[in-house]
């Protein structure tokens, strides 16, 4: 099956239409499978001589399965047919900033295998080597066919052009990532901002029902959100639509690896939380250190963790204000840090907005973990190729 065609042209060419139908079908599939042929033509309005003889071809083409026999209501029982998981694998890369995750997964979003390579302050060109040897290795003994290869990364990322127009802490600028990982591997190639990929993580795999509109934010080492307006992910102009951890609070403040001083990252995310408890507790030293004090009720690491949840609160509070989007997801290694930590947070986002829009809106923990860019690289990826996925 081709790429995706989410909007048939008004003269579509036979090819066009019959790609169009097959994601319908696809879709109608992924989201309330098992169905019979006859509940894909109730569905999606095609006719059942369509939905046959498409469904036959989605078969033959490895995507479709026949899975049982339903209810019946006449003579005979109708076959029940579903989305083959295994019947395209992707790889989905996570180029987070301490280590690059990899890993194989399938239609339904299962991880199949995965891969964890140290960064090792690789950066450049040798942090782009990396990625080959994820990829490499990941491909050893997978025998299903390959959809293609989805990337989450930090930064501000070009996903039409699969072009890292900047990403700090892996010194990449104007990198046509995209472009060089197709052309080795000679396969589909999605490149996306790590929390945008996140965002399409949690619509795709594990919300039902779907939001309309969804903000993840992703707190790690660094801070970042991915927004979901009307069932898309929006990216905005440049490509930037959810860097917040660089807004500038205004009040001088510590550096910030962007150049600046000041930056909400500096006050909030998991790199200056560690920094902040280490200068009341000098054996601090990393984020497990930093969770261990604060869960178990260091005095001095607690006052320093929930300030900096007050002040995410307080951005929170204005997304919200400037959205109003109801469902707000924590994502990233600041879910170790638990429920003290995600009350005050929203309570300071609750503080800083209407009260009207802070009532209707949960703010809560996200309900994927460590694979959570991965699973978002691979549903854009699932996304692009076969129209799986997003709301409509
Ligand atoms: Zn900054």
């Amino acid at each position: 099956m081709s790429a995706s065609v989410t909007v048939l042209p008004e003269k579509a060419t036979h090819q066009q239409t019959r790609t169009f139908n097959q994601q319908l079908l696809l879709r109608a599939l992924h989201d309330h499978s098992p169905l019979s042929r006859a509940d894909l033509a109730r569905l999606t309005g095609l006719t059942r001589t369509s939905v046959s003889d498409l469904v036959g071809g989605l078969i033959v083409d490895g995507l479709v399965e026949e899975v049982g026999r339903g209810q019946s209501s006449g003579v005979k029982s109708p076959i029940l047919l579903s989305v083959a998981p295994d019947g395209r694998h992707l790889i989905g890369l996570d180029l987070g900033e301490a280590e690059f995750r990899g890993a194989v997964v399938n239609l339904r979003g299962d991880i199949l295998r995965s891969i964890h390579l140290p960064l090792e302050g690789r950066n450049g060109d040798s942090a782009v080597d990396l990625v080959f040897q994820l990829v490499d290795a990941l491909r050893v003994d997978d025998r299903s066919p390959l959809l293609g290869i989805g990337i989450g990364a930090p930064g501000v990322i070009d996903t039409r052009s699969g072009t890292v127009r900047w990403s700090v802490n892996l010194d990449w600028a104007d990198l046509r990532l995209g472009p060089l990982v197709k052309a080795r591997y000679g396969v589909p190639v999605v490149v996306a901002n790590d929390s945008h990929a996140a965002a399409l993580a949690e619509l795709t795999f594990y919300r039902r029902p779907r939001p309309t509109n969804l903000i993840v934010i992703k707190v790690g080492r660094g801070i970042g959100a991915g927004i979901i307006v009307n069932g898309q992910l929006f990216q905005g102009d440049g490509y930037g639509a959810g860097e917040f951890g660089h807004v500038n609070l205004g009040n001088g403040g510590s550096p910030c690896r962007c150049g600046r001083e000041g930056c909400l990252e500096t006050l909030t995310s998991m790199r200056a939380l560690v920094d902040a408890a280490n200068v009341v507790d000098p054996a601090i030293t990393d984020e497990t250190g930093l969770v261990y004090a604060f869960r178990s009720g260091a005095p001095n690491v607690r006052l320093v963790v929930l300030e900096g949840a007050r002040q995410l609160g307080l951005a929170v509070g204005w997304l919200i204000g400037v959205l109003n989007v109801r469902h707000v997801l924590l994502v990233g290694s600041v879910v170790k840090l638990g429920d003290d930590w995600l009350a005050e947070v929203r309570k300071y986002a609750a503080a800083s907005v209407f009260s009207l829009l802070a009532r209707d809106t949960q703010i809560e923990f996200g309900h994927i973990h460590d694979d959570v860019v991965v699973l978002g690289a691979s549903a854009l990826l699932m996304e692009q190729q076969l129209g799986l996925g997003l709301a409509r």
